[in-house]
């Protein structure tokens, strides 16, 4: 079989973005040479410290390198100054909008002998809702007004809905092949808030139903659906009970950090920010100033998102690998980052972790 070579642009960005993404690379680099994968990565810039050298924080060059030479990325994690500084912004959020990367997939997990074993992954449309950031305020008689628009569309509640089946689909072969699980079968969670807003969350809610009632998913796929307020109950109460979440927008955001809240540390949580035949995984975590330079930042997360994007590139097994890899060094829990109350350094831990692959 011809081995596939995948470029992977890495971009570390601040903090500790700079300890763990080479962990990332290490651990693309140690899967057993059977899968047939070959790796190059080419090293880019974003962030805090590239905008203060070159005052822009996401380079033209980093865009066109990987539009047009990557098949995808990882990105670490980028400072932000805690005042608004001319000319800065958020270049995972100028990312996310030049390559289209329209859902952002966050999975949360434990490991399955957990005493309170969770496995779901929030799907979030990632290009409208209120975060279109169209606001207005009008001055009134009675004092100001402030308003901001909800725009919600067809055509990407649809296919955000049709990328929670496809991976509801692919987390049950992941399943199939052997990975232990709470699930018996896939189950797609539909949120929104219809009962009060019929049309937008209404459109949202339609949509997605008929996507996921297409022959694809109609038989494969179970779905229910369920109110935001009542879901943030559910989540925290009966966290076991959900697989695919899919959401708009802000409701998205707060679930999925609601979620990330119920494992522990952020230094486990991965992510995806996906479009068409494009992934770039990305540690939830932000660039965590306070433990910078001291290599004891948890790798977990980013080792994880690198499984995560090899998932959007059609390389399950490999993703199996590491996951499986991960769960078993914390099944063990014997070299823990202090994150998560032990005392192993990342090094350690990454160690641990490539000798399990
Ligand atoms: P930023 O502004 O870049 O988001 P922050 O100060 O908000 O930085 P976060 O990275 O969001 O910091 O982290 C919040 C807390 O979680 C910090 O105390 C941080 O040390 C801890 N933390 C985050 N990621 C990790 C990790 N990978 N390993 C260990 N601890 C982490
Ligand atoms: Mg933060």
């Amino acid at each position: 079989m011809a081995a596939r070579t995948l470029r992977i642009g890495l971009i570390a960005g601040d903090g500790i973005g700079k300890e763990v993404i080479p962990a990332g690379r290490r651990i693309l680099e140690a899967l057993p040479a059977s899968l047939g994968l070959k790796f190059e990565f080419i090293d880019l810039k974003a962030g805090w410290e590239t905008f203060q050298q070159t005052g822009t924080a996401l380079p033209d060059e980093t865009v066109s390198i990987l539009k047009s030479d990557c098949d995808g990325a990882l990105f670490g994690a980028v400072s932000s100054p805690t005042t608004a500084v001319k000319g800065y912004s958020s270049p995972i959020v100028a990312l996310r909008k030049k390559l289209d990367l329209y859902a952002n997939v966050r999975p949360v997990k434990t490991v399955v002998s957990a005493p309170r074993p969770i496995d779901m992954v929030i799907v979030r449309e990632n290009t409208e809702d209120l975060y279109v950031k169209e606001e207005r305020t009008v001055d009134t008689p009675e004092g100001k007004v402030a308003e901001a628009v909800k725009r919600i569309s067809q055509r990407a509640s649809s296919r955000i809905a049709a990328m929670a089946g496809e991976i509801a689909l692919r987390r049950q072969k992941i399943r199939a092949a052997g990975a232990p699980s709470i699930h018996r079968g896939p189950l797609v969670t539909i949120t929104h808030k219809s009962n009060v807003l019929s049309q937008t969350d209404g459109l949202f809610r339609a949509t997605a139903r008929e996507a996921l009632a297409g022959p694809r998913f109609r038989d494969a796929v179970a779905v229910e659906e369920q109110i935001v307020d009542s879901m943030v109950y559910k989540l925290f109460r009966q966290p076991e009970a959900y697989d695919v979440i899919v959401a708009p927008n802000l409701y998205g955001d707060i679930l999925s950090d609601g979620a990330a809240a119920l494992v522990g540390s952020l230094g486990l949580v991965p992510s995806a920010n996906v479009g068409e035949g494009f992934a770039i995984g990305e540690p939830c975590h932000g660039s965590a100033p306070d433990i910078q330079g001291q290599g004891i930042a948890n790798p977990i997360a980013t080792l994880r998102s690198a499984a995560l994007m090899l998932e959007f590139l059609n390389e399950e097994a490999a993703a199996a690998k590491i996951y499986a890899a991960v769960d078993a060094n914390l099944e063990e829990g014997k070299l823990l980052s202090p994150d998560l109350g032990g005392k192993a350094k990342t090094e350690e831990v990454v160690q641990d972790i490539l000798r399990r692959l």
